[in-house]
C-alpha cells in the first residue's frame, strides 16, 4: 500500500540484452544473489540507495515500525478479508468490520490519539468501500495473487491486489493504495503496474486491458489503458540494472537522494555521515543521546495523563451506575472494583485488583 515509483532514470543507451548477458557473467563469478528473489519494491531501494538496500536485506537491520505501513495493512487485509468471500457469499458490513478490528495492527503510531484517528479512517474506508461496490464483485477474477515472474534470468516475486475478468475476455489490473492522493498520471507512470502487467500476461496467458491504482481515502478508482511496451522495455531495464549492482556488490549510499536521510533508520550507522557531524542529516539525536531521553520521557508523561484522564472517565461511568444500584464494588470478567471513599491516596475512589481464578 505504500506508494512507491522509479524515479531514478534509467540511463537510455543501455540495451537488456547486453545488460542480461552481463548479468549472467557476473553471476557466474559470485555465487549469493543466487537464490535471491527481487521485488517492486526492493528493486526501487536499490535505485534509492544500495547501502540501505545492504542494511535491510543483506544484514538485516531493523528498522522503526512506521504507522503507514500498519494502517496500510490493516485496511488491506480488512478488504482481503471481503473478497474471500466472493465466491460463497460476502460477509456482512458487521462481520466485515469485526474482522478489521480483531485484525488492527498497532505498531508504529505515536500516540493513542494518532492511532485513534487512523483506525476509525479505517472503519470509514471499509464501510465506504463496503456500500460502494460490494454488489460489483462478481467480476474478480484473483486477490493477492502472488507470482514470481522471471525477468531475462532474474526472479522477481509480487503481491497483485486485485484481477477482474473483462467483458471481452482479457484481464484488468488493480492496485490498492492508501495515503496521498494522486491522479491517472501517476497511474500511466507507475512501473508497478507494468511489472504485474508483465507477470499477468505471462503466467495467466491472458490480455491486460487495463491497470489501475484505486485510492481507497477517497475510494477513487484511477484506471488507464495498458501499459505501452516501450514501458515493459524500461522495467526489463531496471530489474536487470539492480540485479547487476546487488550481484557485484555495489551497495554505495546515496546520501544526496531527495533528502531521504533525514527519515533513514540506518542513519547512525551510514558510512556516508562517519565523522560528519554537522551535516542536517546528522543532527538527529543518537538512540540513547540526553535528548533522546528527555523526549521519551516528555512522551510516556504525556501517554500517562492520557491515560489517567481515560480512567477518571471510566471511574465516573462506573461510580454513576454504583450510586443508582447503591451499590460499593462490581466484577468484570478479570478484574473486581471496590469503592472506597476512605482510602484516597492519589484521589482514586475506585480501586481494582484481578480477580482470583476458580479452581
Ligand atoms: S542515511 Fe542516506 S545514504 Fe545512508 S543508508 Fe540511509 S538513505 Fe542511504
Amino acid at each position: 500500500m505504500t506508494q512507491l515509483t522509479f524515479d531514478v532514470p534509467l540511463p537510455n543507451e543501455t540495451n537488456p540484452k547486453e545488460l542480461a548477458e552481463d548479468l549472467s557473467e557476473s553471476q557466474q563469478k559470485t555465487s549469493w544473489y543466487k537464490g535471491r528473489v527481487l521485488s517492486h519494491s526492493s528493486i526501487y531501494l536499490y535505485k534509492t540507495c544500495p547501502q540501505k538496500w545492504k542494511f535491510r536485506y543483506i544484514d538485516k537491520v531493523p528498522e522503526k515500525p512506521r504507522s503507514f505501513f500498519s494502517f496500510g495493512k490493516s485496511v488491506h487485509a480488512g478488504l482481503e478479508y471481503l473478497f474471500s468471500g466472493v465466491k460463497d457469499g460476502i460477509p456482512t458490513i458487521e462481520e466485515l468490520l469485526a474482522n478489521f478490528r480483531a485484525n488492527w495492527l498497532r505498531d508504529g503510531y505515536e500516540s493513542p490519539q494518532q492511532e485513534k484517528w487512523f483506525f476509525q479512517e479505517g472503519e470509514r474506508i471499509i464501510r465506504g468501500f463496503y456500500g460502494k461496490h460490494k454488489d460489483e464483485l462478481k467480476k474478480v477474477f484473483q486477490v493477492e495473487f502472488k507470482f514470481t515472474v522471471d525477468i531475462e534470468g532474474v526472479p522477481v516475486m509480487g503481491y497483485i491486489d486485485r484481477i477482474d475478468s473483462t467483458p471481452s475476455g482479457g484481464l484488468a489490473i488493480l492496485d490498492y493504495k492508501t495515503g496521498k492522493a494522486f491522479d491517472r498520471i501517476r497511474v500511466r507512470q507507475e512501473p508497478q503496474l507494468t511489472l504485474y502487467q508483465m507477470a499477468v500476461k505471462k503466467l495467466l496467458g491472458k490480455e491486460v486491458e487495463t491497470v489501475g491504482l484505486y485510492h481507497l481515502n477517497t475510494l477513487t478508482a484511477h484506471v488507464v489503458p495498458a501499459h505501452t511496451a516501450q514501458q515493459e522495455t524500461d522495467v526489463v531495464q531496471g530489474v536487470l540494472l539492480a540485479a547487476k549492482g546487488i550481484n557485484e556488490s555495489k551497495f554505495d549510499p546515496k546520501p544526496e537522494q531527495g533528502g531521504q536521510c533525514q527519515w533513514c533508520d540506518y542513519l547512525q550507522i551510514c558510512p556516508a555521515f562517519a565523522g560528519k557531524k554537522g551535516t542536517r542529516a546528522f543532527e538527529v539525536p543518537a538512540p540513547d543521546s540526553l535528548a533522546e531521553l528527555a523526549d521519551r520521557l516528555g512522551r510516556l508523561d504525556a501517554k500517562i495523563q492520557e491515560l489517567l484522564k481515560s480512567r477518571d472517565e471510566v471511574e465516573k461511568s462506573i461510580l454513576s451506575r454504583l450510586s443508582v444500584k447503591n451499590e460499593k464494588e462490581v466484577e468484570g470478567k478479570y478484574f473486581s472494583v471496590i469503592h472506597k471513599p476512605a482510602d484516597e491516596p492519589n484521589g482514586k475512589i475506585l480501586f481494582s485488583q484481578p480477580r482470583e481464578k476458580k479452581p
